[in-house]
């Protein structure tokens, strides 16, 4: 992966291109935005660029497969085992890096989900923020820069990354996935910025269950055998409930953007044109106001691993109302 093939954050790879090219890197770096917007992808191809025979990261060199095949002597990546990030694994990671490089001229450490480090590691890694060695990089990647301790935040170079635009995410997702404009426009639209929720497990979530989970909810009438139902088949996906809400929440937002008369194309469901239209009429300003409300405290709930299944029971009982 070279710096050209990372799609978007054009001034993230221009800061760290100029850096890199006036000998100027900073001994640590934190990288800090939403999951899955290429964060990781960006630190990978900035070791193989200085690491790179031609300096480019050219892709052909023998440091550029090493780095490639993740058996790069001098790059150490730490993720978390389970949970966190342990002080184990970042006192392994300060011998590493004690040592000279091998055959880069750096080492390299990558820390990938920086805000998993529990307070000993965390303590731990400052010394090595406070005695940088002039061989050494360390590229730190958070979704969660707010969890990161504030003295480690403080001794890196923070370097922010936003979503991606959509139209980019749909254009690569319609080449690559070949999908129509249709099915692209509600899979970008869906993923909100994330390339790693376009491609990944939630593809078929966003493409086919989305539309089964609508129907039922929507067909939601005063049943309560039926409510309940549903709510158990939701707590089979018990770990995507998240994504779930995300489903319900952007049709719902569809409905009332159509009660304020938006164009089409600023719709996420645009393949349910016709469910909209039909649910929508029942529907009413403040009644949709009421179930937006349902969905995000029905979110606060389980963010805050209360009964789940009672959270969902509520939320239901609110959007058939
Ligand atoms: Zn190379």
């Amino acid at each position: 992966m070279t710096f050209a093939r990372v799609l978007g954050h054009e001034r993230q790879k221009a800061i760290l291109q100029r850096a890199m090219t006036s000998g100027r890197l900073a001994h640590a770096y934190l990288f800090e935005g939403p999951e899955g917007v290429g964060k990781r992808l960006l630190a990978v191809a900035l070791a193989r660029a200085v690491f790179c025979r031609e300096g480019t990261g050219c892709g052909d060199c023998p440091a550029c497969r090493k780095v490639d095949h993740q058996n790069h002597p001098d790059l150490h990546l730490v993720e978390s085992e389970g949970a966190a990030i342990k002080i184990d694994q970042v006192r392994v990671l300060q011998r590493e890096m004690a040592f000279r490089p091998v055959e880069g001229g750096k080492k390299i450490c990558l820390i990938d989900g920086a805000d998993r480090m529990n307070p000993a590691a965390g303590n731990a890694l400052l010394k090595t923020l406070e005695e940088p060695s002039g061989e050494a990089l360390l590229i730190l990647l958070t979704c969660r820069s707010d969890a990161v301790l504030g003295t480690i935040r403080s001794r890196c170079q923070r370097l922010p990354f936003g979503r991606l635009p959509r139209t980019m995410i749909q254009e690569v997702l319609q080449e690559r996935l070949e999908l129509g404009v249709t099915e692209g426009h509600v899979l970008a639209a869906l993923a909100d910025g994330s390339f790693h929720k376009a491609l990944g497990r939630d593809r078929d979530l966003y493409l086919v269950q989305r539309r089964e989970i609508l129907k039922q909810v929507t067909a939601l009438g005063g049943s309560v055998i039926a409510l309940f139902e549903l709510t158990r088949q939701l707590m089979e996906e018990k770990d995507r409930l998240a994504e779930i809400l995300d489903i319900l929440q952007t049709f719902y937002r569809d409905l009332l953007l159509l009660q304020h008369g938006a164009a089409e194309s600023e719709l996420v469901n645009i393949d349910l044109l016709e469910k909209l239209r039909r649910v929508g009429r029942r529907e009413t300003v403040p009644s949709l106001l009421n179930k937006l409300e349902a969905i995000a405290a029905s979110r606060r709930h389980l963010e805050r691993n209360a009964n789940r299944q009672l959270a969902l029971d509520i939320l239901l009982m609110r959007l058939a109302a």
